[in-house]
């Protein structure tokens, strides 16, 4: 199931269908509060109630014009205005793809240069999300540039990939800003950890690698991009004994998953960001969603006939 749900989330010619059928846009509801920014804002304002932060970030990769890209980041400079103008505690996570990586990597890192600089002007974070192996190193090695010059800059990085290990040693001469996820693609074992035993494992193991990194004094900004609450407790476990209080880690959770923990989390003393998805291009992102738990299927079934 969960690889033809990858699959189905690749296909182009499922892409441009099947979003315009009306059931699949009230199934999409589950996941993002609405396809406008303004959905969004409102939804992170609800969250500022229950103490808990929150991550934008519009819907949409591998785009093939550059002026796609362009107007991406307008629409992201924009977006951090009506942040700032909320006073919301809210950051912005791009995919390099949709900036425009694929046709023009320097036009890409000016415009992901720009989005940092306005970020840093409110104290923010600018994230890079992580997407399917063939980007992994030139993420990364774009990342190291991008940190150089703007050190309010973050990278997600997948637990999944047998060789994260050794890019977390890379990056953490940087003071890195990371958000470690299980990670959301189909990858092969030659590459990656196949059953959730191994990637729950080197979940912890990297987090722990990071949490000692902090130990030594690097400026490591830790979230943990995850809905395994067990994991983050755990991760929270070996901070402790480490002599780290609980908020050297973030939670970091999808808007519409596991919100009851969410708000149990952050109730608790930890810092909760909850990461919001808006914008038309929902499709892949939304298939992967049900991958990673096809009981939602289910769930998405019963929104469209119901
Ligand atoms: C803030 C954030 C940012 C992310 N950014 C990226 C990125 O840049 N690149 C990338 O590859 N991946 C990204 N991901 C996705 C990530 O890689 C995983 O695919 C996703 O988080 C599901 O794995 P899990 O860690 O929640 O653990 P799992 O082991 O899959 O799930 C743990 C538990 O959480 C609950 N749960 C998990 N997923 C769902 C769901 N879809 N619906 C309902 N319940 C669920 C279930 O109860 C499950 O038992 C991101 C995830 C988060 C939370």
């Amino acid at each position: 199931m969960r690889k033809l749900l990858l699959w189905m989330a690749r296909n182009a010619w499922l892409r441009d269908r099947l979003p315009k059928l009306w059931f699949a846009k009230r199934a999409v509801r589950r996941f993002m509060p609405g396809e406008d920014p303004e959905n969004a804002l409102d939804a992170a304002g609800k969250f500022r109630a229950d103490g808990i932060t929150s991550m934008f970030t519009r819907l949409g990769e591998n785009i093939t014009k550059l002026e796609a890209g362009d107007e991406t980041a307008q629409h992201y400079l924009g977006l951090m205005d009506d942040i700032k103008a909320r006073d919301l505690d809210g950051e912005v996570s791009v995919k390099l793809t949709q900036l425009g990586y694929d046709i023009d990597v320097e036009r890409t890192l000016v415009h992901a240069s720009k989005l940092a600089e306005r970020a840093a002007q409110d104290d923010r974070t600018l994230w890079v999300d992580m997407e399917g192996s063939a980007y992994t190193e030139g993420t990364i090695a774009f990342y190291e540039r991008l940190k150089a010059a703007h050190p309010n800059t973050g990278l997600c990085l997948q637990a999944y990939l047998r060789r994260t290990a050794a890019d977390v040693q890379r990056l953490l001469p940087l003071d890195p800003r990371i958000r470690l996820v299980k990670g959301a693609y189909a990858e092969p074992a030659a590459i990656a950890y196949q059953t959730k035993h191994d990637v729950d494992a080197n979940f912890v193991a990297l987090s722990v690698s990071m949490l000692e990194g902090m130990r030594a004094g690097r400026k490591v900004r830790l979230g943990l991009g995850t809905h395994d609450v067990r994991l983050i407790e755990q991760i929270a476990e070996h901070a402790t004994a480490m002599g780290l209080p609980k908020t050297s880690v973030e939670v970091e959770m999808l808007y519409g998953i596991r919100m009851d923990q969410q708000r149990r989390l952050a109730h608790e003393g930890y810092l909760v960001r909850d990461l919001i998805a808006y914008g038309h291009a929902w499709y892949p992102w939304y298939m992967r969603r049900l991958a990673e738990r096809p009981a939602n299927v289910m769930f998405a079934l019963r929104q469209m006939i119901g």
